[in-house]
């Protein structure tokens, strides 16, 4: 297959090697491990003078085939696929980063990010520095000599701000940083950070590569020499992905772009709609022209990908009530799947957080976040609708 290819056709085409039954389609290989011709062979194949599969907690020919995929879909050169999307960021960061070391990452992560730096990084002695999302001024500030990572997520997590990849990439260049994205709101459809100067990017893939809610996946793809340092952490530490779940994934990502085509689609038309609602104060979608980082979402993504935020009048109470009057929309901690879900973070998810701590990562009283799925659009927005009113 040429490097030349369509998105699309990569996401289809790349494919392992034909067994000798000439199946079409790719077969599970559920084994923990693979045997060898002689002494030899074994010997070769483990001072990696062969390149081969041994043991399925290095390699397995479904979650090859899930990685050679996405570093094709990401133009990434290698990567290493996880059992959930927080052991590819634990174990990237585990592999990378040495006692003492420092992190600068946007406060606007992921919760168990989040928690790895506040709680578990700390063990070992390294501290992360947070840059607030309307503060991308101060980065450099943060940078300390012994900085050795910058980090971020975009959009964010719940309240979909965008960070601007090309300025990331030229700060880490500078001063020599690695920048790692975690590009899971957006796709490899949708965003490419290494075109921006990413020298590795996560996924989780549970979340829109999986796409249909069933199974839990990660994976971490880039630099050629990065990931040889995660590879080998990840083999001796054992967080790989199962070859089941790497099947499913391969799988889910011959359709990732017509459903993210479809996702985007659909989230527009909410997006919209709820803008001209008189109960909704506020609505953050990267492809509305209001939102405030319009011209940076234009420049480095295709479109606005799913996730729509919006502040509805009436605050904590006015939120809870929202949530309660939903049929079709689906209380969940999930996103990215065909099945629409609601949140509303200031009561659920970031109810332990106090009000100024919710503030600095987005999370007004009356925030809620729509993950916006297949379902036919009239059906979602009439939902939306008898909930506002
Ligand atoms: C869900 C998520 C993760 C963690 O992924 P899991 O597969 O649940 O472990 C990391 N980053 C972002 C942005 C996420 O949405």
């Amino acid at each position: 297959m040429s490097k030349e290819n369509h998105f699309e056709t990569q996401a289809i085409r790349t494919q392992m090697e034909r067994s000798q039954y000439l199946e079409h389609s790719t077969p599970l290989h559920l084994t923990s491990s693979f045997v060898f011709e002689d002494a030899e062979d074994m010997r070769a194949s483990f001072s990696e003078e062969k390149e081969r599969n041994i043991y399925s907690r290095f390699t397995n020919p479904n979650t090859s085939e899930f990685v050679d995929k996405i570093c094709k879909l990401e133009g990434a050169e290698a990567g290493y696929a996880y059992a959930t999307g927080m052991s590819a960021v634990f174990s990237t960061f585990a592999a990378l980063l040495n006692a003492g070391d420092h992190v600068v990452s946007c406060r606007s992560v992921f919760g168990s990010t989040h928690s790895l730096f506040t709680k578990f990084l700390p063990k070992w002695n390294i501290e992360t520095s947070y840059f607030k999302v309307n503060e991308v001024d101060n980065i450099e500030s943060l940078i300390q000599s012994n900085t050795k990572i910058l980090y971020a997520e975009t959009p964010t997590n719940p309240a979909v701000d965008i960070l601007d990849l090309e300025l990331l990439g030229n700060i880490a260049k500078k001063h020599n940083l690695l920048l790692i994205i975690d590009n899971c709101f957006a796709t490899p459809y949708l965003q490419n950070p290494i075109k921006f100067g990413a020298d590795l990017v996560i996924h989780s893939a549970t979340k829109l590569i999986d796409g249909q809610g069933r199974v839990l996946g990660g994976v971490t793809v880039g630099k050629a020499n990065l990931i040889r340092e995660v590879y080998l952490f990840s083999r001796n530490t054992g967080p790989a992905l199962s070859p089941f779940n790497a099947w499913v994934l391969s799988k889910s990502l011959e359709t990732l772009s017509v459903r993210v085509d479809r996702h985007c689609e659909n989230a527009l038309k909410v997006a919209e709609f709820l803008e001209s609602h008189k109960n909704v104060q506020l609505v953050k979608y990267p492809f509305l022209k209001s939102h405030p980082q319009y011209d940076i979402a234009k420049k480095q993504m295709k479109k606005g990908g799913n996730i729509v935020a919006f502040e509805i009048k009436g605050g904590i109470e006015a939120g809870r009530q929202f949530l309660n009057k939903l049929q079709l929309l689906l209380l969940s901690a999930n996103l990215g799947d065909t099945r629409s879900i609601a949140t509303h973070p200031a009561s659920t998810t970031h109810s332990k957080l106090s009000e100024v701590d919710r503030l600095e990562v987005g999370i007004t009283d009356g925030l809620v976040r729509v993950s916006v799925g297949l379902e036919h659009t009239d059906d979602i927005i009439s939902d939306l609708k008898q909930a506002l009113g």
